[in-house]
């Protein structure tokens, strides 16, 4: 048994805000990994057909930081935080106003609640040994 000093609602506090976090990173996922594979494929096929390359910066998980998909605004950091900035900014851009998908705040919320849940079960499995 793992003895700890944390309260539980400071690991409850800890696990909704690692939720969060991973729930923001698969944002990102969602959104990134195809446009990469579809960069990827038409790279190889202007390569498969003797085609010059297209000028275009790499996209990855980490560059270029997020933006706006309607202005293309950077997403300054304070505008960037899971669910909270999404209240506060009341679901809509910051620079342009315009509506932010609601996929955002559902997959935060999705994983904080997965988060929570295992938690949860951790705390069952450490109070019934
Ligand atoms: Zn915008």
């Amino acid at each position: 048994m793992i003895e700890t000093d944390l309260s539980a609602a400071a690991l409850a506090t800890m696990g909704a805000v690692f939720g969060l976090l991973i729930g923001s990173f698969l944002n990102v996922v969602i959104l990134r990994v195809p446009l990469q594979l579809n960069a990827e494929w038409r790279r190889d096929a202007r390569d498969f057909l003797g085609l010059k390359a297209e000028a275009s910066a790499p996209l990855t998980l980490a560059r270029p930081n997020s933006r706006c998909p309607n202005c293309k605004v950077p997403i300054r950091p304070r505008h960037n935080i899971p669910l909270i900035s999404y209240i506060f900014l009341r679901g809509r851009c910051n620079a342009c106003a315009e509506p932010i998908a609601p996929q955002y705040p559902l997959v935060e919320l999705s994983l904080d609640y997965y988060c929570l849940f295992c938690l949860s079960l951790w705390f069952e499995c450490r109070d019934g040994l």
